[in-house]
């Protein structure tokens, strides 16, 4: 089993100000979150600098990820090493994920870009059911939508800042590597836990 934030950004995103150093060292000396997925906006250039990274540490996992900006609203691809055209259409993004194997994930659905009532109609391997910059109420929505769609929900920070890194993550019963982690998210079985008082743990 591992845990694993599934939603991070770094500065390459434009918005945030957590350095690839940051999150490669804050995992390595995580008590018990082992790996991430690094998910900026439109860009691999965080996840490459922290794969170089994570190349000195044995016991931790970084997986790639794309949160892509489409006409509809945010959508999530992990395991690709490629980006779509940003501003492109969701359903575009999608076959271009599935293109490549990668694994898709509803990122806060029911937050402001996110991609609210759409989201119901487009193929996805797993809605975020928690993520840290969500209200409960946010939350509570994406979990309805990943029961009606019969998704497994997955869990991230979403952290922009230092501060939020870490917390949320979802519990992967997989050994600890970048294909299982993947594959997982389609076999259900995933857990998302917080370790932020006052978010359940699911
Ligand atoms: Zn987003
Ligand atoms: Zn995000």
């Amino acid at each position: 089993m591992i845990r694993v934030d599934l939603h991070m950004h770094t500065w390459f995103s434009g918005d945030a100000t957590i350095t690839p150093k940051l999150i490669v060292e804050g995992l390595h000396t995580h008590p018990f979150i082992k790996g991430v997925a690094i998910t900026d906006h439109d860009t691999l250039e965080g996840y490459f600098h922290a794969r170089k990274l994570a190349v000195a540490y044995e016991d931790i996992l970084i997986i790639s990820g794309i949160e892509v900006t489409t006409q509809q609203g945010h959508i999530s691809i992990l395991g690709i090493e490629e980006k779509p055209t940003r501003l492109s259409s969701v359903e575009s993004v999608i076959d271009f994920a599935r293109e490549r194997n990668g694994t898709i994930v509803i990122p806060h659905p029911y937050r402001e870009l996110g991609l609210g009532d759409i989201a119901r109609n487009i193929q996805a391997d797993a809605v975020e059911v928690l993520n840290a910059y969500s209200t409960n109420k946010e939350n509570k929505m994406a979990k309805e939508l990943a029961k009606a769609k019969d998704l497994p929900g997955v869990a991230g920070s979403d952290a922009h800042t230092p501060k939020y890194m870490w917390a949320a993550y979802t519990e992967i019963k997989a050994e600890p590597n970048v294909d299982n982690v993947s594959k997982s998210n389609r076999r259900r079985l995933v857990q998302v836990a917080s370790e932020k008082p006052g978010k359940a743990i699911i």
